[in-house]
């Protein structure tokens, strides 16, 4: 990894110039939350001052633009006797994405490896990600961040260029080649021992400032002892199943596929909606069963998957303490406070 320092004027010069050959997605100001909060969320930028690098946690991550909330996989067309099979939407493919914050990241990282996997790889996201320009941001957490008891508080890979902020200078970490080649179009200095420092003492800072806290140690091992713990029924009675959580989370990825045949039966569309497993139906089969009927269960098996089954398969969670699904849920449901409650625990701040 090399490092280098950008002048903040720099960086937006930066922006413009990627925007001219593809579209720019960043964090853009999306008015006040109720309790006072500043809201923001990512978006394709009209113009590089929308950006609004001062951004905390954004309502949604950047997934959409990976792995979109609705998507068409192909369309049919009636063709004498039979059916014509037409390619699906085109997202674009090529795109920069700017201010991911660490948990984004390693959110996107995540993705990647159930997303690769086989035996039925995601071609689309693949793409997507393959060819897309990140920029990442250091952030200061906030109240509801445990990123921190998750490990991902710091990227190491799955993105370009990452920035810390210095005061009137970016430190900038450079991971690819194009990074590399960007930045030599524009000012920018090596880093000197001096920045390095700066670097480490603003990490130290941000280190003291994280609050909330999710208690990871033998997590896995407590979940399968916990199976039948109250705490899930206590935490069901309250759930809405409204799916908001899994709408607002990073690294959720369940999909239903619905296909719709026009009423003439001229044309046919396959399309794939991103799914909830706390939706009543996300378990329900042909003939009206449900597997999950009761919001308990549901709720119980979001969470078995985030912190034990994905664990197993891939040896880390799948939840990186961004703290979303918290900030959207009208009950009240939060990973450190469920967490500390099937442990045994009252709450899950420091
Ligand atoms: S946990 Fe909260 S956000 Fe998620 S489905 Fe239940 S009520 Fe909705
Ligand atoms: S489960 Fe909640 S805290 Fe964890 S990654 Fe998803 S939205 Fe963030």
């Amino acid at each position: 990894m090399l490092f280098k320092v950008l002048p903040k004027t720099e960086f937006l010069k930066i922006v413009d110039h990627l925007g001219q050959a593809r579209p720019v997605i960043g964090p853009v100001r999306k008015g006040t939350s109720r309790d006072g909060r500043a809201l923001y969320d990512f978006e394709r930028l009209a113009a590089p001052e929308h950006l609004s690098l001062e951004a905390t946690t954004t309502i949604h991550s950047a997934k959409r633009f990976f792995l979109p909330h609705r998507e068409t996989l192909c369309r049919f067309k009636l063709e004498g006797r039979g059916f014509e099979k037409l390619a699906g939407d085109d997202h674009p493919v090529s795109q920069v994405v700017v201010g991911l914050h660490p948990c984004d990241i390693n959110a996107l990282n995540r993705l990647d490896k159930v997303l690769s996997a086989p035996p039925y790889p995601d071609h689309r996201y693949l793409a997507r990600r393959r060819s897309s320009f990140l920029i990442g941001l250091g952030c200061m957490p906030e109240p509801h961040c445990f990123c921190r008891s998750m490990g991902t508080h710091s990227a190491w890979h799955g993105f370009d260029l990452f920035l810390t902020d210095l005061g009137e200078e970016y430190f900038a970490e450079i991971l690819s080649a194009a990074a590399f080649e960007l930045l030599q179009g524009f000012q920018c200095r090596e880093a000197a021992h001096a920045d390095h420092e700066k670097y480490k003492a603003a990490a130290a800072a941000r280190e003291k400032r994280f609050t909330a806290r999710v208690e990871t140690t033998d997590l896995a091992k407590i979940l399968d002892m916990e199976f039948e713990s109250p705490a899930w029924e206590e935490w069901g009675k309250k759930c809405f199943s409204c799916g908001s959580c899994a709408s607002a989370c990073p690294t959720c990825y369940c999909y239903g596929v619905r296909e719709e045949i026009s009423l003439d039966f001229a044309s046919a569309v396959k399309e794939k909606i991103l799914y909830s497993c706390n939706l009543v139906d996300f378990a329900e089969v042909a003939g009206g069963h449900n597997f999950r009927k009761d919001p308990a269960t549901r709720l119980k098996y979001r969470y078995y998957h985030k912190h034990r089954g994905f664990l197993e398969r891939f040896e880390e969670p799948l939840c990186v303490g961004c703290g979303r699904c918290g900030l959207v849920c009208l009950a009240g449901i939060t990973v450190p406070r469920v967490i500390a409650s099937v442990r045994g625990r009252e709450e899950g701040h420091a």
